[in-house]
């Protein structure tokens, strides 16, 4: 194998390229659009187009494709030739800039909400250039935003896109309040942990449930799970190593900066975090490193599984979001400074950030709620459904001192007044103690923990930049009048930590006090599941501060608001219909057959000599018997359950009553299900059982 330096990103268009392909003032112009968002000329595109075609042909590609992120939370791609026909009857290979810079895809069958009438089924790609485009396969693709004929956002990048440039705008106010004239412009950055399962193809293939909802609807609890913790950073066995191997040596050639791999907490989970990168492309990559890890799985026999409650019993997988806004010139504001003043800067956009957190907890809930996250939040695996910031004692301390103006009584005692004491510098580990924290600070960045483990990142991420730049705008628009700056900008802290500090709890989110202390005593929101908190995306508050930073307009957030409680609507159901097929076509003749030669081994020992006891083949036969008619009775009543929320018509009403009535009755048919697995001989049981699963690898 080659060092990995020599073929890092040798899939990607990236700079590197750019600068050796393109004419030098293509060049130029493209990285004042890349990094300043000026509009791009046609003769530009053309050029790079023209570059980027020739580069891709080199290395074999054929095709390319607008690549984009449609409401699905999967990503799509429709691939066209490069060829096109020469007078002499063979073909030459083109394409131009119009094709690099937008694309019509025919749109009517991408969720779109309402937002798009089936008779306009058009939508148009728009090629996102700060976002490299790569090769993969033999198709060159591209980044792409992805809009209704009438401008309307249809995907996750546009309103992504929108809220890093509203954060910019706002954040780069608060900097020249400070004097930083030279910051050309602030960007979100993101390193998403990703958490996943690895289990054999083989037994995947046997089991309905994984093959059509991703995660297990039936399986008795197994004789060992992650009870003794060996699994947690264990020694990688072998087949798992390879590949990772592979599967990091595919991320590379894509520029994806895939760096820490290890076993997490369940058996059969694993975890890969990248290196930290700009928010659109951290987003980017993760999609790419979700569909490569299902992909290489595929060539080791493998299935990787992506969803967030694969199995019960054990812990579901997740994805941290490290989250941290950056200058242009690599400055971190989230990095306590060198001076004073840096310090004062620092705390403002802390405080903008714990604001954020509080007024717009409920976005927070919102962005990562999906049927398969509601599993694991507030499980006392992840965090719980109410959102709170940890922050560490020592930058509580501070915070404390500040609001109460009284000396800070931390390593050496300080009058904690602003723009005169350094702060000290909080290291990662009196930072990053606590887990149970939705919402930590970790040092020089936050930890967004609520994620589930096949969620794009785009939805918190829209929400999280979002808040903080409005947040961020308050405090400009108040200090930008302000004649005395530092008594303002002393008072903005203040009263921010004083009436923001509720959101901020250093404890155990896992202990039940917490919560009824957060509901009662704080006021915070407690949104258990999916129905409860996504019609809060339209609460006046929330559309106002969406609109205003214009990150989606009205109609754009209602078209969201249908599709993620349909989206709830549409998984619970395919659960409830693969359960009810599996119970009836599957478990429930299993069970019978073993009843069945229970019975004939009963009637055999009675006809050899009728005193021989066959209590164990009645004791045994009876409970099965009895557990058969529950099976039935309960795969009608989740039938019926099922039935009665066809025809709703209101799609919140249908989301609630699934989660009332749907679910409970999903859970019982499992119970009935899963004890006559405990009880049923193995060579009848239909398929792979928890114990093949979770130990298959
Ligand atoms: P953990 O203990 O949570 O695993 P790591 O140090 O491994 O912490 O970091 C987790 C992720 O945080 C990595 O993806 C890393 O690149 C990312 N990260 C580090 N610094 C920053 C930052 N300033 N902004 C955003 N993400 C960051
Ligand atoms: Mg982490």
């Amino acid at each position: 194998m080659k060092n990995v330096p020599d073929f890092f990103g040798c899939s990607v268009f990236d700079d590197r390229v750019m600068k050796a392909k393109l004419p030098s003032k293509v060049y130029l112009s493209l990285r004042r659009t890349i990094e300043e968002g000026e509009k791009l000329d046609i003769s530009v595109a053309n050029a790079v187009a023209d570059a980027m075609k020739d580069w891709a042909a080199a290395k074999g590609a054929t095709h390319y494709t607008h690549w984009f992120q449609p409401l699905t939370g999967v990503t799509a791609e429709k691939h066209d030739g490069f060829i096109s026909p020469s007078p002499d009857g063979g073909v030459i290979m083109e394409f131009s800039g119009k094709e690099l810079i937008k694309g019509e895809p025919d749109a009517s069958s991408f969720p779109s909400g309402g937002l798009r009438a089936t008779f306009e089924a058009r939508g148009y790609t728009a090629w996102d250039p700060t976002s490299y485009a790569f090769i993969k396969g033999k198709t060159l693709y591209i980044p792409t935003a992805f809009c209704s004929y009438g401008g309307e956002a249809l995907d996750k990048k546009t309103p992504l896109l929108r809220s890093m440039e509203a954060l910019n705008k706002q954040a780069l106010r608060i900097l020249r309040l400070f004097g930083n004239d030279d910051v050309k412009y602030v960007r979100t950055a993101v390193g998403p942990e990703q958490e996943y399962f690895l289990i054999t193809r083989e037994m995947y293939e046997q089991r309905k449930d994984l093959r059509f909802t991703g995660r297990t609807l039936f399986g008795a609890k197994p004789p060992k799970g992650q009870e003794m913790d060996d699994h947690y950073f264990g020694v990688i066995k072998p087949r798992v190593a390879a590949y990772m191997e592979d599967l990091n040596k595919e991320l590379w050639k894509l520029g994806v900066l895939a760096k820490t791999e290890h076993n997490e907490v369940a058996p059969a989970q694993h975890e890969l975090a990248p290196i930290y990168t700009t928010t659109n492309i951290a987003t980017d990559h993760n999609q790419l490193t979700m569909e490569m890890m299902q992909k290489v799985a595929a060539k080791h026999g493998l299935v990787c599984l992506l969803h967030e409650k694969p199995f019960a019993g054990v812990n579901g997988s997740g994805k941290h979001n490290n989250w941290s806004m950056a200058t242009d010139k690599g400055i971190n504001l989230l990095s306590p400074g060198e001076t004073p003043y840096e310090n004062a800067q620092f705390l403002l956009f802390l405080c903008a950030v714990i604001q954020a957190v509080d007024d717009y907890q409920d976005l927070l809930r919102i962005s990562v709620a999906t049927a398969g996250n509601d599993h694991r939040l507030g499980a006392n695996e992840a965090p719980p459904a109410v959102v709170s910031i940890f922050l560490g004692d020592e930058l509580n301390g501070v915070l404390e001192a500040i609001e109460t103006g009284t000396p800070y009584a931390g390593a050496e005692k300080t009058q904690m007044k602003l723009g005169v004491n350094v702060l000290p510098k909080f290291n990662r580990d009196t930072t990053d103690r606590n887990r149970t924290s939705p919402f930590a600070f970790t040092g020089n960045k936050f930890e967004f923990r609520m994620l589930g483990s096949s969620n794009s990142i785009a939805c918190a991420n829209i929400m999280l930049n979002s808040a903080v730049a409005e947040c961020l705008k308050l405090y400009a628009d108040r200090l930008e009048k302000a004649g005395d700056f530092e008594t303002a900008l002393h008072e903005t802290l203040r009263e921010t930590i004083r009436d923001h500090k509720r959101i901020i709890f250093n404890g155990n989110g896992y202990d039940d006090a917490w919560l009824k202390e957060a509901v009662e005593k704080r006021g915070l929101l407690n949104y258990r599941t999916t129905p409860d908190c996504i019609p809060h995306l339209l609460d006046e508050k929330n559309v106002r501060m969406l609109t205003s930073h214009k990150v989606f307009s009205e109609a754009e957030l209602r078209s969201r608001c249908e599709i993620l409680l349909d989206n709830y609507c549409k998984t619970v159901l395919i659960e409830a219909n693969t359960m009810i097929d599996m119970a009836r076509r599957e478990i429930a003749p299993a069970v019978s057959g073993y009843a069945a030669e229970l019975a004939h081994t009963a009637a055999a020992k009675k006809a050899v000599d009728s005193s021989l006891s066959c209590g164990y083949e009645t004791e045994l036969l009876k409970k099965l018997a009895m557990l058969e008619d529950q099976i039935m009775i309960r795969s009608e009543e989740l039938q019926e359950a099922v039935l009665e929320v066809q025809d709703i018509g209101d799609i919140a009403e249908e989301s609630r009553r699934i989660r009332d009535t749907v679910l409970g009755k999903m859970g019982q048919l499992r119970v009935a299900c899963d004890s006559a697995e405990t009880m049923t001989a193995k060579k009848y049981w239909p398929f792979p059982t928890y114990e093949d699963l979770l130990f298959s690898v």
